[in-house]
């Protein structure tokens, strides 16, 4: 097994990535900031596997130098670090100006961390313990969403046999075109940019369709199963667009 060095973020990995039409272009870069030594390795390499440029900070003090002195597309900020604590990093870090994206992880008995971490400017956040394909598939989201991002780029995403032109607003299942309405499209759109993410109906009622209020529930329900009989190989046991009871539903990759 290759161990990188710590700070060493230039080993450049031409990324294999679903998610990348334009190869030649450079990899994303990630800073890992996380104390645990062998979670900061595991998902290093994970990430490194995934095609990104993976630096690491083992506490918080590094990790706002680095954040600081180097360019990143992405941080990945450990709430729970000896020193500077992960909130204080990512408070720095907003007010040196940086807008990189950053996504905490938090411990699951602390509720009120994730509601803090948002207030201070982290973008996104996961719970520990945390399945990694879900992590990978949050970071992917929010360096879709990131602002600057070049035209053309991280505009097809793909998941199970499915693969979504976001531009193009054009779907293939299996490799043949699937219909989508514009509001399955939406639906489809908000689904992929909040992966693993439990979405009340109401939240989707009023981010896809613009409404408030519970009246409408029902047209939500209707469309996730237009979405499961359009995309899943099987809608009775649907792999990627769950049910999550009595709350709403969640989107796995
Ligand atoms: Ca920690």
């Amino acid at each position: 097994m290759v161990y990188y060095r710590l700070g060493e973020p230039d080993v450049r990995v031409q990324r294999p990535c679903r998610n990348r039409p334009d190869r030649n272009s450079m990899p994303d870069s990630i800073l890992l900031i996380e104390d645990e030594e062998a979670l900061r390795m595991t998902l290093g390499d994970r990430l490194r596997k995934e095609g990104y440029v993976v630096a690491c900070a083992a506490d918080g003090d590094e990790g706002f130098e680095k954040a600081a002195s180097l360019p990143f597309d992405l941080i990945v900020l450990d709430v729970m670090l000896p020193g500077r604590s992960g909130f204080t990093v990512c408070e720095d870090i907003r007010k040196a100006g940086l807008a990189t994206p950053i996504l905490m992880l938090t411990a699951r008995a602390r509720t009120g961390d994730k509601v803090a971490g948002l207030t201070i400017g982290a973008d996104d956040y996961v719970t520990k313990p945390f399945d990694t394909q879900e992590l990978v598939a949050r970071i992917e989201a929010l360096l879709r969403r990131a602002p600057n991002r070049p035209p053309g780029a991280r505009d097809l995403y793909q998941f199970g046999g499915v693969r979504v032109d976001l531009r193009g607003t054009e779907a293939t299942r299996d490799g043949k075109p699937v219909s989508l309405s514009a509001r399955e499209f939406r639906l489809l759109r908000y689904f992929i940019d909040h992966p693993g993410a439990t979405l009340s109906r109401a939240e989707l009622l009023t981010q896809v369709w613009g409404h408030s209020g519970s009246m409408f529930t029902r047209t939500v329900d209707m469309h996730v199963a237009s979405l499961r009989q359009k995309l899943e190989h099987n809608s009775k046991r649907p792999r990627h667009f769950l049910t999550v009871q009595g709350l709403g539903y969640k989107f796995r990759p």
